[in-house]
């Protein structure tokens, strides 16, 4: 399995994030800038609810923006899943996916946070590349 580094602080905040809008689901961006270093860009769910997650389209445009100002690029996108297992449901994928089947964010990961055991919250990541879902190692830094 491929093996990326992943800061500590990232994974924490991407937790402590899900379960402040726990029983909704919360969604959100890392970028990774020019000294690649990672950052969390908490984005709101503008669907508000337990089974899926819309990010609002100014804001994504904006977060992307202030992202790149700096040279620096977009590394993952996630969202906590509150009952159910960190693993890409069908509407992820179908998501991450354009119709003509190509990835709609290509070289961009998708970490996924379970709540499903409040006691023990953790974070997979995916790369969901044309339809296809590969598990990808994160590696504490
Ligand atoms: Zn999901």
């Amino acid at each position: 399995m491929k093996k990326i580094q992943v800061q500590i602080e990232i994974i924490n905040e991407m937790i402590n994030h899900s379960i402040e809008e726990n029983p909704n689901e919360c969604c959100g961006l890392i970028g990774i800038n020019s000294n690649q270093a990672q950052n969390v860009f908490k984005m709101s769910n503008i669907d508000k609810s337990p089974y899926r997650y819309r990010m609002d389209p100014k804001e994504l445009l904006d977060t992307l923006t202030e992202i790149e100002s700096d040279g620096g690029k977009l590394y993952a996108i996630y969202h906590s899943h509150t009952h159910s297992e960190a693993y890409p449901s069908a509407t992820d994928v179908r998501i991450a996916t354009w119709p003509d089947g190509t990835s709609v964010w290509p070289n961009v990961y998708y970490f996924l946070v379970t709540l499903q055991d409040l006691n023990k919250p953790y974070a997979r990541a995916f790369e969901i590349n044309d339809g296809e879902i590969l598990e990808v190692e994160i590696v504490n830094s």
